[in-house]
């Protein structure tokens, strides 16, 4: 089938590549030239795994293009794609502009009947908002074409997205059109073998399915978050407490590991804004407001161990920092706990020395040259004069040091662990002084 993409982003490009992947001609329109031309090449902008290898093998057999030219894309495409930003604006409302902005494309260029899918998180109503646009376009060109608006949201995650789009958990599809549905099928009928993964259901529900998901793993987290504070006042274990409640099918295990809080570009900026759109119908979410605040708070609380071991004045206190990126697997530091330690170590007069697998290209971009950050290029060089190691992210990377060298390179012996990546009676023994998240009982 012919698709058209709009945005080559995470979502946009893993798509467009596991579409393309399984058959389908797919061009991908960005308005990132740069970004275009680096794709042609080969050169993949973000880290994914197993995505460089789809991409390249997928432009090389001729049905992934890249393109700048949205005439081009739009002409190609049955079905057309909006997997662009929907940033936060100043309200922390879903920015849509970059959606309307193509759904206007288009309809500038639309010459045939076909269907316009939305794949962003967008507010419910947007769906509406893309066609009107959609419509107006059309009307300024005196043309009457018949085009539908799906709504098809993403799941996929950062750091597993090729996996997830290759054997997505479920697909949904939010329209009332049977040509539309019958399209969509078709479409996503090699993703859907094993069992039936699509679920149809009108456009609104759709759009807040993708909000109701991500807020409910927000919440989950943010829940586990109030439990490990609570375990640290009480004199509990919130790793015991996590193993006791995850065994109750009705809870699981997923998704209740204590920590710095979450970030990444998905679960801060969708909470808050279904706390807008509930706010735009005169509802008060006091749920997800809660889990806002908490996750607010969660994530200072790593400068906060700091500060209480060494008091407020850092200056002179060089720290080691394993993890940059908001989780593992990835490069994106968009809303990480790490870029608000730095910034609070940098703020109490602290040197910081960080390495990360993956997100170092993105934290030179952030933070460019300064006399208190070193990028290391491994996570032994970074502990290399430091006081001692904070553990952000937990990557696989850092799961089991060499505790001889920790021991030799940290001048303090101290360990501050944001994710609770190391057992705390070894490190007892091994005479560090060892902060971790939650877990009272055993410190
Ligand atoms: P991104 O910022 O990585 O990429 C967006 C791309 O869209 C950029 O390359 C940008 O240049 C391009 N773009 C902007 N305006 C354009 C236009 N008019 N025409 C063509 N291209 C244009 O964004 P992302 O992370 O891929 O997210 C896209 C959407 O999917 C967002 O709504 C996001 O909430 C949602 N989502 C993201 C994830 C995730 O894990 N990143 C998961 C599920 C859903």
């Amino acid at each position: 089938m012919k698709v058209t993409v709009f945005g080559v982003g995470y979502v946009g490009l893993v798509q467009a590549a596991a579409l393309a992947e399984v058959g389908h001609h797919v061009v991908c329109v960005d308005i990132d030239s740069d970004k275009i031309e680096r794709l042609r090449q080969g050169q993949i902008p973000i880290y994914e795994p197993g995505l460089s290898a789809l991409v390249i093998d997928n432009h090389a057999a001729g049905r992934l293009e890249f393109t700048d030219q949205p005439e081009y894309g739009v002409c190609h495409g049955d079905i057309q794609f909006i997997a662009v930003g929907t940033p936060p604006d100043e309200n922390g409302a879903a920015d849509v502009t970059h959606v309307l902005t193509v759904a206007r494309t288009i309809g500038s260029f639309i010459d045939r009947d076909l269907v316009v899918v939305n794949k962003s998180t967008v507010p419910v109503g947007t769906a509406d908002a893309v066609r009107a646009e959609i419509d107006q376009a059309l009307s300024e060109r005196k043309r009457d074409l018949v085009f539908t608006v799906v709504s098809n949201p993403e799941f996929l995650k950062e750091g597993s997205a090729v996996a997830d789009c290759m054997k997505p958990d479920r697909i949904i599809i939010g329209t009332d059109s049977k040509y539309a549905e019958e399209l969509m099928r078709e479409l996503y009928a090699p993703f859907n073998r094993n069992r039936e993964k699509i679920m149809i259901m009108d456009v609104r529900s759709a759009e807040l399915t993708k909000y109701a998901a991500n807020c409910m793993l927000a919440t989950k987290i943010s829940f586990m978050n109030e439990i490990a504070n609570l375990a640290e006042h009480l004199g509990a274990n919130v790793e015991a407490v996590r193993l006791g409640i995850g065994s109750d099918p009705r809870i699981g295990y997923h998704f209740i590991y204590p920590g710095v809080g979450y970030g990444g570009s998905c679960f801060p900026k969708d909470v808050k804004a279904l706390i807008n759109t509930a706010h735009q119908v005169g509802f008060e979410p006091e749920v997800l407001k809660a889990v806002e605040v908490r996750n607010t708070r969660q994530k200072t609380t790593l400068f906060e161990k700091i500060v209480s071991h060494y008091g407020d004045n850092l200056q002179g206190k060089t720290f080691a920092l394993w993890g940059l990126a908001f989780k593992p697997n990835t490069d994106d530091m968009r809303e990480a706990p790490s870029r608000v330690l730095i910034e609070a170590l940098w703020r109490a007069g602290a040197r910081v020395q960080a390495y990360d697998p993956e997100a170092m290209e993105e934290a030179q971009r952030l933070y460019g040259q300064r006399d208190d950050f070193r990028l290391c290029g491994t996570k032994e060089s970074a502990l290399q004069g430091a006081d001692a190691l904070v553990v952000v992210t937990e990557w696989q990377a850092f799961r089991a040091p060499d505790f001889a060298l920790l021991q030799r390179e940290l001048a303090d012996n101290v360990i501050f662990d944001g994710r609770n990546v190391y057992d705390p009676e070894r490190l007892k023994a091994r005479r560090f002084n060892y902060y971790s998240v939650g877990r009272g009982a055993v410190l």
